[in-house]
């Protein structure tokens, strides 16, 4: 079956008892049973609940996985990987991680004495430094956040294999529409749902997919154990989200490519992060694992005066000021005054992250008009 035909169909049965097309919202958090025992597979809903039942086997359905399990956000997904390990393991990740996922690694894992470190993946090289014997996992991001660097999936795969550690791939900013980490050798891929896969900045949750049976197992028992499971409405928006996943990839990567072209024309425009772009550090990497560059997009202005980038980001009228990426409707970000201001501008600067850095989530809007919303606000 193909992509498009899965996110309408995968997982996703009529419902037994009336016919229901669409998977009903099992608002219940319990199940009747004949006798002590005899059940129909449910019994409470923090284990099981249809509704998410559904949706996990569409997500592991679009993965190209065999087990899908939904967390109540994406955070909440990653935790429970990290909790695969013990304290003395080792984490190798990347220096461009995405913030929360820096904070979870730091605040708290550390604590537990777990030991975490970043390093620049775009050159696998400084991987393969990174590795001792006692590491036990490899978590990556590609494209990265906010500077969309692209890091080989299948040469981190290479990697985690001759050390015998299981490889982790976010893979939230690309999808599983334009990237699928499962078949290039990960052994779990993570999504923050919130994004790409809902759709419609409508509701927060997190996904991993796994194809081994025994890290499934695993990783359900965390799952119910530790309790952070999505509701039953939640699992539903998502469902009716994934139909038009895509859809929306291909309009969000078309609209990508006008804005980007448009943005690297521009006079005021210094540098443009693309990986769609032939002049990107990585894309050939890029065009040999992902169907196409996707909406997400960084650029600089030229000269380094941080207000220049404020009226920019004051002045758009469809681009909507916001954390957050991946919806119908296109948003911006100052990654220096929201997303990453916890970090000292010193170290902002070394990873490259200019004080008139602009991140734009570009959305399904008719491209002409979000040009020349950008157009606008640039003059
Ligand atoms: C948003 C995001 C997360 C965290 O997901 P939540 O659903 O907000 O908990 C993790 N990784 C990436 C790349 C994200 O963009």
């Amino acid at each position: 079956m193909q992509f498009g035909t899965k996110a309408i169909h995968a997982g996703v049965e009529p419902d037994p008892t009336t016919g229901a097309i669409m998977t009903p919202i099992y608002q219940t958090s319990t199940y009747v049973q004949a006798a002590p025992g005899d059940h129909k597979g449910y019994e409470y809903s923090r284990t099981h609940n249809p509704t998410r039942t559904a949706l996990q086997n569409a997500l592991a359905a679009l993965e190209n996985g065999r087990h899908g399990l939904c967390f109540a956000t994406g955070m909440a997904a990653i935790d429970a990987v990290v909790k695969l390990l013990k304290p003395g393991d080792e984490v190798v990740s990347t220096n461009d991680l995405y913030g929360g996922t820096y904070r979870l690694f730091t605040k708290v894992f550390e604590g537990f004495g777990v030991k975490f470190r970043f390093v620049d993946m775009s050159d696998l090289a400084n991987v393969e430094a990174a590795l001792s014997p006692n590491t036990k996992l490899i978590w990556a991001e590609t494209p990265t956040n906010p500077l969309l660097r692209i890091i080989d999936i299948e040469g981190l795969a290479a990697l985690a294999r001759k050390q015998g550690c299981l490889l982790g791939v976010d893979n939230t900013f690309a999808s599983p529409y334009l990237q699928n980490p499962l078949d290039l050798g990960a052994d779990l891929v993570m999504h923050s749902v919130t994004k790409y896969l809902g759709g419609h900045s409508d509701v927060v949750m997190g996904a991993l997919v796994v194809k081994d049976d025994a890290l499934a197992e695993r990783l359900a028992f965390l799952q119910n154990s530790c309790g952070a499971t999505p509701g039953p409405m939640d699992c539903f928006l998502v469902l009716r989200g994934l139909k038009t996943l895509h859809l929306r990839m291909q309009r969000h990567s078309e609209n990508g490519a006008v804005v980007a072209a448009f943005l690297a024309a521009h006079p005021k425009v210094d540098k443009v992060y693309w990986p769609g772009f032939p002049s990107h550090a990585n894309h050939a990497v890029a065009k040999r694992q992902m169907k196409d560059f996707g909406g997400m997009i960084s650029f600089t202005l030229k000269g380094d005066r941080m207000d220049d980038a404020l009226r920019v980001l004051s002045s758009t009228k469809l681009f909507s000021l916001a954390e957050s990426l991946g919806g119908v409707e296109s948003l911006l970000g100052h990654p220096a005054s929201m997303t990453h201001a916890s970090i000292p501008r010193e170290d902002r600067l070394r990873n490259g992250l200019a004080d008139t850095l602009i991140r734009l989530s570009v959305g399904l809007e008719d491209a002409g008009d979000l040009v020349a919303d950008l157009q606008q606000a640039l003059g």
